[in-house]
């Protein structure tokens, strides 16, 4: 081998694995994910571990985890010539407590997101914090065959606290592993019970949706709590109820909770009792579709209503009925709505854009012959991050809207 040819050759060994980009694939700099169509080659890599990442002429890009599987088969972690080892992991744990320990309490929340996957340059990893115990989340195999490592660089940012492993089937499927469901080690309690500004929910470890709350909505349910003194709230695909715990603990007069699922109910009654407004609250087990339309014939009234329906698209090909659902739910709520009363819509469907969601919230309202003054467009809570060049990190649009 001449001396150039054996450079080369320790480099290549220094490296790994490589996957070689095609030319022009414009994303790479400011966007970690790589789709096989974007792959010029790659060197045999064992699925779920690291390859490096270059340009068509071979120069560095980043470092990811690469598996062949799904049509998004590279997730980049960093762009720096860097090992994606144990440190590395705890740096960037540590990088996502301390974005956000910036309460007046010193330390990191003790009820929320603490890692949120390609927000917080960790593609596939949510660590979300319940209290004494933490839940995560691997949805690539790249981070599942991690999960020691993981395990350990959370023990050595956060202490010692009891993790449950709550992976969802659906990526688990597409990536090809196992989704782990119990806990990491240290066996935690069933249940624990948080606070959310002086609210309190009962979290059943493992069970229910998302990692046990819709820690997202956080930040749009204190500000209902806020809104609602003296006021008759109607709390439409409720889950647990937490937006009207916060209602009624800001005051409301009364509170109705839409749900359509049994168990969601069971929680919805037990927050409601652990704040002690359960005797202000009416709980409707139904499709929230009808009751809608069923109170609007009934001529009822709010002072104030919550839409926080599940995702009505989970594809492109369901956009069209989505827009329809959401058009028709939001029509009945705004003819709900009193003088001055104040509507809080959501959509958390990726599908659905911002400007989307608002054209057919104008539609609505357009059919509904109602006029709303636009308070506030509402996100998800901030320990949820958007990333400006990776449009994905925003899922959840809001509005704010309010009667003329
Ligand atoms: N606002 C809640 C989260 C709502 S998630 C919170 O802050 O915790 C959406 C809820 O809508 C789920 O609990 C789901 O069971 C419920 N749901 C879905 N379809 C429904 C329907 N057609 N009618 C009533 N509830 C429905």
């Amino acid at each position: 081998m001449t001396p150039a040819g054996a450079r080369e050759a320790g480099r290549r060994a220094k490296r790994g694995p490589v996957l070689r980009l095609k030319r022009g694939h414009p994303r790479v700099p400011s966007h970690p994910w790589i789709f096989k169509g974007d792959v010029a080659d790659v060197t045999d890599v064992e699925p779920g571990t690291v390859v490096t990442v270059v340009d068509a002429a071979g120069r560095f890009v980043g470092r990811g985890d690469y598996n062949p599987r799904p049509g998004l088969c590279c997730r980049i972690l960093t762009w720096a010539d860097e090992s994606l080892d144990a440190a590395f992991l705890e740096r960037r744990l540590a990088e996502a407590v301390a974005r956000r320990a910036t309460g007046e309490a010193a330390g990191a929340p003790t009820l929320g997101r603490l890692v949120w996957s390609e927000a917080d340059g960790l593609p596939g990893l949510v660590v979300d914090r319940y209290g004494p115990v933490l839940v995560v989340q691997c949805g690539t195999l790249g981070m599942a065959r991690r999960r020691r490592e993981i395990e350990g660089a959370l023990g050595r940012v956060l202490g010692e606290l009891p993790a449950f492993n709550k992976d969802e089937d659906g990526p688990a499927r597409l990536e090809g592993f196992e989704p782990a469901h119990g806990w990491a080690g240290r066996v935690g309690p069933a249940t624990v019970e948080v606070g959310e500004d002086g609210v309190r929910f009962a979290v059943t470890v493992g069970a229910g949706h998302k990692t046990g709350l819709y820690l997202d909505q956080g930040e749009n349910r204190r500000r209902v709590g806020g809104l609602a003194a003296d006021r008759e709230v109607l709390d439409a695909f409720s889950y647990t109820g937490g937006f009207a715990c916060h209602a009624l603990r800001g005051g409301a007069r009364r509170a109705v909770l839409i749900e359509s699922s049994p168990e969601a109910l069971v929680g919805a009654r037990q927050n409601l009792a652990l704040n002690g407004v359960a005797e202000r609250a009416q709980l409707v087990a139904t499709n929230a579709f009808d009751e809608l339309r069923r109170l609007e014939r009934a001529g009822a009234r709010f002072g104030v209503v919550i839409l926080d329906p599940p995702p009505f698209a989970r594809n492109r090909t369901q956009l069209d009925g989505a827009v329809r659902g959401y058009k028709e739910i939001n029509l009945r709520a705004m003819r709900l709505l009193e003088r001055g009363g104040s509507l809080l819509t959501f959509s958390c469907s990726h599908h659905v854009s911002q400007t989307r969601f608002e054209e057919l919230c104008r539609d609505a309202a357009a059919d509904a012959s109602v006029r709303l003054r636009v308070v506030a467009s509402l996100t998800q809570a901030s320990d949820h991050p958007e990333v400006l060049t990776i449009p994905e990190t925003r899922y959840l649009k809001g509005l704010l809207l309010e009667a003329m």
